[in-house]
């Protein structure tokens, strides 16, 4: 059984955090947050500490490992922008780390935290769930064992209403969550180059507060992406069956069933980093250069092969 030590319980993740810590057969036993609703907490580990200070907390886990107790995991559900601070605690604190998407926001955080890892020969892991869809499998296989120069055109549209209070939260400042297309969109980029391979081209066409959308040609695909938060461009025939989220890929114009299979996937990823079969920190780069050039590129309009619904 492995102790684990979890920061930011108190947000929306973090109870599929703990449920996978569960379902693992591991223990919690210390967590932290500055905000202090975390009674969920008792759901499943009633015996874990718990700190709203970040020094009270490090000094909890620095007794636990003076005491030969140490935690062998910190499980990272902190807002984005804090992601490698808490990552350099655990393995400052010779633990492995857990850390959720996006790892970083810039490409150069992953180059200085793997270096920690070689000093503290410790590892980070992230949580790229939608690589163990068994939808997404099933794409990658067929697309692995397909003629080796087909392209696929595929279509990706993630539309998933947020409300005011996203703006008001570190979700709606890009200098904390990288913006929409990183917060949001960093999972579908990952698949995509994880499917269809290597960025030959990223082109942005619209980036606000609230969507964004491009064209990326990989090197089997090329994908005119949308992805939004804001309700109105839910399509309305949609939006009339009381939906506030949009889903969808189209490969070659063909949907790709992927609405279920959703549930437990943090539990399948706790399995996997657990048995030695996580994804590791380098494979985030590729994702995490992709929305790095995406928040920094300057938006063409909707000029040349632009996704149908953006605008
Ligand atoms: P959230 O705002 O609901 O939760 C973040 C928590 O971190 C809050 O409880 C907040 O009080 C706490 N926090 C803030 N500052 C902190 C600090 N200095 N130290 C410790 N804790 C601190 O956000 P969320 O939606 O739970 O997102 C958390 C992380 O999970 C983000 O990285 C987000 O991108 C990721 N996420 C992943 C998925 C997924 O499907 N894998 C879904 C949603 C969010």
């Amino acid at each position: 059984m492995k102790d684990f030590a979890l920061i930011g319980a108190a947000g929306y993740i973090a109870p599929r955090h703990l449920k996978a810590i569960k379902n693992t057969g591991n223990n919690l036993v210390a967590a932290m947050d500055p905000f202090d609703s975390v009674g969920i907490i008792d759901s499943y580990f009633p015996n874990a500490d718990f700190f709203v200070e970040f020094e009270r907390f490090d000094r909890h886990i620095d007794k636990l490992k003076r005491k030969e107790k140490p935690i062998h995991y910190v499980s990272v559900c902190s807002p984005n922008y804090l992601h490698d601070s808490h990552i350099r605690f655990g393995l400052r604190n010779n633990a492995d780390v857990i850390c959720e998407k996006p790892v970083v926001l810039n490409p150069w955080n992953i180059d200085a935290l793997q270096e920690i890892e070689r000093e503290t020969n410790k590892h980070i892991f992230s949580i790229l769930q939608l690589r163990l869809h068994p939808a997404i499998i099933a794409l990658r296989e067929m697309v692995m064992n397909g003629p080796g120069d087909k392209v696929h055109d595929v279509d990706l549209t993630y539309l998933t209403s947020r409300g005011h209070w996203y703006y008001t939260s570190w979700k709606g400042d890009i200098s904390k969550s990288g913006g929409i297309a990183t917060n949001i969109g960093v999972h579908f980029y990952d698949m995509l180059t994880w499917v269809f391979g290597d960025v030959k081209q990223n082109i942005v066409h619209i980036h606000t507060h609230d969507r964004a959308s491009g064209y990326l040609e990989l090197e089997k695909a090329r994908v005119r992406w949308f992805l939004s938060i804001n309700e109105e461009t839910i399509p309305e025939e949609i939006r009339n069956l009381g939906k506030r989220t949009f889903r969808s890929i189209q490969i070659q114009g063909r949907e790709l069933e992927f609405s279920d299979g959703f549930t437990d996937l943090h539990t399948k990823s706790y399995e996997g980093i657990l048995s030695g079969e996580g994804f590791r920190i380098g494979e985030t780069k590729k994702a995490i250069e992709i929305v790095h050039d995406i928040r920094h590129a300057n938006p063409i309009g909707l000029k040349g092969d632009y996704h149908p619904l953006a605008n």
